[in-house]
C-alpha cells in the first residue's frame, strides 16, 4: 500500500448522518488521501465537507460490487463501510459480497465508528504498508 491511501467510503442511509460527522470532525486526514465513495454517499461528503470524492455507483444499484471489484484489482486501500445493522436492504447480498472479498484481501474494513477511529489515527495509516493477501496462500 502507499503512504497516501485510497479510501473507499459507504454508508447506509440511517449511517450517512454518522458517515458525515466522522468525515467532518476527520477532515484534515482524509485530505491527505484519495477518496471514493458510493454514488449518494460520496455526493453527500462532497457537498458537505468540499473534499474531493470519486464517486462509484449508488450502493443498490452495483456500487458495492464496483468497490469490492476494485479491492479485488488492487486499486483500494482502505473502506469505510457504515452498513446498517439494523435493517435489511435490498442489496444485502452485495454486502456480504464486500465484507467477503475484503477479508479474502486482507483489507482494512470500518465497520463502525471507533473502528474507523482507529483506522485513521494508526500510525500506518501516512506509510507505506506490506500487505499480505489471503491470496498469497492460494
Ligand atoms: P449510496 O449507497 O451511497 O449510494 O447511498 C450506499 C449503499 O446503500 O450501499
Amino acid at each position: 500500500m502507499p503512504a497516501r491511501k485510497r479510501i473507499a467510503m459507504i454508508a447506509h442511509d440511517n449511517r450517512k448522518a454518522d458517515l458525515l460527522d466522522w468525515t467532518a470532525y476527520n477532515v484534515e486526514t482524509l485530505r491527505r488521501h484519495d477518496l471514493s465513495a458510493t454514488g449518494t454517499t460520496g455526493g453527500l461528503v462532497e457537498e458537505r465537507l468540499g473534499l474531493r470524492v470519486a464517486k462509484y455507483l449508488s450502493g443498490p444499484f452495483g456500487g458495492d460490487q464496483q468497490i469490492g471489484a476494485a479491492v479485488a484489482e488492487g486499486r483500494l486501500d482502505l473502506i469505510i463501510f457504515f452498513w446498517d445493522p439494523l435493517e435489511p436492504q435490498p442489496h444485502d447480498v452485495d454486502v456480504k459480497a464486500l465484507l467477503r472479498i475484503a477479508v479474502v484481501y486482507n483489507t482494512p474494513i470500518a465497520c463502525n465508528r471507533s473502528t474507523a477511529d482507529f483506522l485513521l489515527s494508526s500510525p500506518l495509516l501516512d506509510e507505506p504498508y506490506e500487505r499480505f493477501a489471503n491470496t498469497d496462500e492460494v
